[in-house]
């Protein structure tokens, strides 16, 4: 395994186990992780705030969850799999028949062996997930129930990383930290992020990359409310989420679908084998940014979405789930993405008349023989189209070549005078 997947897999491994939820300690400590990695600044406000139509809740922790039988073993551990407690559980404490119990009880019929991953930010409930094979082997009870929470004013924290480019415009990637053990929703996206941003804090950066780790939904609006001064200057985004799991890359279109980034996006993700769709108001926090009032291009990039695979929230969706492969093909698009973003331009021909004499210039291959190269037929495309208007990316779709062979050819060109 190579240094960077040991390094993404055993970030993961240590993520893993921590209950995260909208607010809490899970977060606290989850973000404290990451800030190993890259300098990101962690935010907090305070429950009670208001971000346009939604409030902060009151924060949620756990000391302990549990639900016993009548010899006072413990049947339900919230310390076996943090998946048992529904998120947001409020506390509760009780003797309980069974009949009692079920109302409180989620499992997944369907998948027998499987724990759903259920909550209910802003529904005060308690309750317990487990597999359906659990459930029918629990006994009659009585049940002593122990819902051991603390619901209470408190903050709700994200993680932001902002490292300034020479313009002023941004590009916003954003990742959600609020599932529990879950790892390829969304520990393989925040796996990937902050590989991202640690590769980009070594790079010459033209835009300003802001990196947003934040619970979903309720983060998302809680960093949108907090940032208006930001909001304008965002020019590109991208959510990331479920990176690891089964199946090629998708990337989901911005609301207007025509955006530079969904242009870039889909010129890498094909050349991965990937899918492009559509935009949906539904999913991630891409719905969020791309809300009406917002209008941001920000798109959405995974493998398998939401829903659309068996182990999606559920206990299946654990660290055997991801795949290092996977995690750096994700890495490696995304760094092929945003080299688009970054340096993606139009030019004009300075030889119009013509074919340029390219080995006058030194551009030529001398050793050459049969087929022109990757690098000549990219010069040759990159002068047939440079008229000005035509930006490389589009120069590099009509060639069928990689952005990165035009993009070279150009900075040839230019420093042969063949180009301005
Ligand atoms: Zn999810």
């Amino acid at each position: 395994m190579s240094d960077l997947a040991e390094r993404m897999r055993a970030r993961i491994e240590r993520l893993y186990p921590i209950c995260r939820s909208i607010t809490g300690d899970g977060v606290r400590e989850t973000l404290a992780i990451l800030a190993e990695s890259v300098p990101l600044e962690v935010r907090s406000v305070a429950s009670g705030t208001s971000a346009y139509d939604w409030t902060i809740p009151e924060e949620w922790n756990v000391r302990d969850a549990y639900v016993a039988d009548p010899s006072g073993r413990r049947v339900i551990d919230f310390r076996a799999h943090n998946l048992h407690l529904v998120g947001y559980s409020m506390p509760f404490r009780g003797r309980l028949s069974r009949a009692e119990l079920e109302p409180h009880l989620h499992t997944l019929p369907e998948q027998p062996d499987l724990i759903p991953y259920r909550t209910s930010y802003y529904t005060r409930d308690w309750g317990f997930c487990l597999s359906r094979r659990h459930y029918d082997a629990l006994g009659e009870g009585p049940f002593e129930v122990c819902v051991d929470t603390t619901l209470a004013p408190g903050e709700l924290i994200y993680g932001e990383l902002v490292l300034p480019g020479s313009d002023a415009g941004e590009i916003l990637v954003t990742s959600h930290v609020c599932h529990p053990s879950l790892a390829n929703d969304n520990l393989a996206g925040l796996t990937v992020a902050v590989e991202l941003a640690s590769w980009l804090a070594e790079q010459p950066r033209r835009h300003t990359f802001r990196f947003v780790f934040a619970p979903g939904t309720i983060g998302a609006i809680t960093w949108l409310a907090q940032h208006p001064d930001v909001v304008p200057r965002v020019q590109h985004g991208l959510v990331l989420t479920g990176l690891g799991g089964p199946g090629p890359l998708v990337y989901k279109r911005t609301r207007r679908g025509d955006r530079p980034i969904d242009h870039a996006a889909a010129h890498v993700v094909a050349a991965h084998d990937g899918e492009l769709r559509d935009y949906s108001p539904y999913g991630y926090d891409e719905r969020q940014f791309n809300a009406l009032g917002f209008d941001l291009p920000v798109g959405r990039l995974s493998r398998t979405p939401h829903g659309e695979y068996p182990e999606y929230h559920t206990s299946a969706d654990d660290l055997s789930l991801v795949r290092d492969d996977h995690l750096l093909e994700a890495l490696g698009a995304l760094q092929e993405i945003v080299e688009v973003v970054e340096r993606d331009a139009a030019y004009t021909n300075q030889r119009p008349y013509g074919e340029p004499q390219l080995g006058a210039y030194g551009l030529y291959p001398t050793t050459g023989g049969r087929a022109a190269s990757e690098a000549v037929m990219a010069m040759l495309w990159t002068l047939a189209y440079s008229d000005g208007a035509t930006s490389l990316l589009a120069v590099a779709d009509r060639a069928g070549l990689p952005f990165a062979a035009v993009r070279r050819a150009a900075d040839d060109l230019l420093r042969a005078g063949l180009l301005a």
